[in-house]
C-alpha cells in the first residue's frame, strides 16, 4: 500500500521557544489533515518541547553524530535525539556537507548510528549548478547518495526517506523543473530498487526539496515518484507550511 505523503519542515538554525506557537498551530492542523504524514526537525533545543506537547506531528533532528557517546563537544548522539523525543533525522542535508565538510562515509556512518536507536533517517542528496549545467546531476546524486545510505536497512520502507534537495534550488527561490524531478525521482527509485528490492525499493518516500512554497507544492506533488517535500524556509510558519501540506 502506497504510503502517506512525507511533508519535513527543517528549521534550520531558526527558533527560540517562542516559535512554539507556530509549532502548536502546525500540530493542531496536522490533526485535519490525516493524509499527510507531517513533521518538523527544529534546532535540538526545541525537540523536547516540541516532543511534549504535539499530538500529531513527529519532531526529529536536523543532524547527530556518528558516535555513541563520548568525548566530543558540542555533538548530540542519536540516542540522546530519541531520549528527547526525536523520531528522524535528516542526514547528509548539502549546509552540513558545505559547512562542516561532511563526506559520504560519515553521513553513512550517522546514518547507520541512527538507525541502530530506532530513528528513521531522511537521506538528502543533490547536485551543484555547476554539476547540473555539465549534465552530470544524475550521475553525481545516484553515486553520493549509493555512498551516504547504508548497504542494509531493516525495514527501509518505515525507516528511510530519501530527500533529493538540487543545491542551487535550495533557499534561493529557483525550484527544478517537474520533469528533472521526475528524472532524477527515477533514478533514485532504480537505486533504492538496486539496494533494498522491489518491495522495499518501491515503498521508500523520495522527498524533493528546493524552495517549495504553497504555489509550487501541487505542480511538484504530481510529478511522478514525488512522495512528499523537505521544506525549509516555507516550514517556519504554520500557514505556508500547512499550504504545502493541503497541496498534496
Ligand atoms: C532545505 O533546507 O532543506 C530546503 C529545502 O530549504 P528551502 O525550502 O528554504 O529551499
Amino acid at each position: 500500500m502506497p504510503q502517506r505523503p512525507y511533508i519535513v519542515g527543517n528549521w534550520k538554525m531558526h527558533g527560540t521557544r517562542a516559535m512554539l506557537s507556530e509549532a502548536r498551530a502546525i500540530d493542531r492542523a496536522a490533526q485535519r489533515l490525516m493524509k499527510v504524514e507531517v513533521a518538523i526537525a527544529p534546532p535540538y533545543t526545541l525537540i523536547h518541547p516540541i516532543h511534549r506537547e504535539a499530538e500529531q506531528i513527529a519532531v526529529g533532528a536536523q543532524d547527530c553524530h556518528e558516535k555513541e557517546g563520548g568525548a566530543h563537544t558540542g555533538d548530540i548522539s542519536a540516542s540522546m535525539v530519541a531520549d528527547a523525543g526525536g523520531k528522524f533525522v535528516i542526514l547528509g542535508h548539502s549546509e552540513r556537507r558545505q559547512d562542516h565538510r561532511e563526506g559520504n562515509p560519515l553521513i553513512r556512518a550517522k546514518a547507520e548510528s541512527a538507525l541502530a536507536v530506532g530513528l528513521r533517517v531522511i537521506m538528502c542528496c543533490g547536485e551543484s549548478e555547476e554539476t547540473r549545467d555539465a549534465g552530470d546531476a544524475v550521475a553525481f546524486v545516484t553515486k553520493q547518495l549509493k555512498a551516504s545510505l547504508p548497504p542494509e536497512i531493516e525495514n527501509p520502507t518505515e525507516l528511510l526517506a530519501v530527500a533529493y534537495e538540487p543545491v542551487w534550488a535550495i533557499g534561493t527561490g529557483k525550484t527544478a523543473q517537474p520533469s528533472d524531478i521526475e528524472e532524477m525521482h527515477a533514478a533514485i527509485r532504480a537505486l533504492l530498487i538496486k539496494l533494498y528490492g522491489e518491495e522495499h525499493g518501491e515503498e521508500v518516500r523520495i522527498l524533493y526539496g528546493g524552495s517549495v512554497k504553497p504555489e509550487n507544492a501541487a505542480e511538484i506533488f504530481a510529478a511522478s515518484n514525488v512522495g512528499g517535500a523537505l521544506v525549509g524556509g516555507a516550514s517556519l510558519t504554520a500557514d505556508s507550511f500547512m499550504g504545502i501540506a493541503l497541496a498534496a
